[in-house]
């Protein structure tokens, strides 16, 4: 399936379920509604991160190890794993169990139903049309800002733009740094150029 599909299949979710926020904070509500079943688990292989899984009778359950310590992360895992329930993988495949390097919140992975699941998960988390309205509203407030539809983050003022977009997206939508970041490049409103440990906050 082609992004432009995964995409709309994600709007068209989002649309039945989300009436403002981010739709993380809807996750209880949408499996409730789709028959899924949520669990916490504890898992003794460090690995696994999430899976989605049907059983014999018919039910699918969506699991999250335990362990992982931050919100981002579940939150892009539970998107991921979504993703293979929405995106019809059980049609062949019962059963995911996905592994940490599988779910990849910035870059694109070699297995394609991985990949998909992947690219749901950004799109759910972060629906273009939001991300890039408020982007650009904060973008647009700035006063240091040179340019007011893209931001191109090095070792300069551009740094502290962007740590003052980065704490409300990353908060609005419940995603990692790591996850806003791809998608900001994605859907074409910025680049990162600077070094982390130089000049982090
Ligand atoms: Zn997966």
């Amino acid at each position: 399936m082609g992004n432009r599909g995964i995409e709309q299949i994600a709007n068209d979710i989002l649309t039945k379920y989300v009436k403002r926020g981010g739709v993380h904070k809807v996750f209880n509500e949408i499996m409730e509604a789709e028959g899924i079943k949520f669990r916490e688990m504890n898992s003794l292989n460090a690995d696994f991160v999430g899976a989605l899984t049907k059983y014999s009778n018919g039910q699918s359950y969506i699991m999250l190890n335990r362990s992982i310590d931050n919100d981002g992360r579940k939150h892009f895992t539970i998107a991921h794993e979504l993703g293979h329930f929405f995106l019809s993988h059980q049609l062949t495949q019962n059963s995911f169990y996905c592994l940490n390097d599988e779910i990849i919140e910035e870059g694109v992975w070699k297995n394609p139903i991985e990949q998909e699941a992947n690219y749901f998960a950004s799109c759910f988390l972060m629906p273009e049309h939001k991300v890039k309205n408020a982007f650009l509203a904060i973008l647009s407030r700035s006063r240091k800002a040179k340019a007011k539809d893209f931001l191109h983050v090095q070792n300069n003022w551009t740094f502290g733009i962007w740590c003052g977009i980065r704490d409300d997206l990353m908060k609005r939508y419940g995603v990692s740094e790591a996850a806003l970041r791809y998608r900001l490049q994605q859907l074409n409103l910025a680049r990162f150029e600077f070094v982390s440990n130089k000049n982090t906050v």
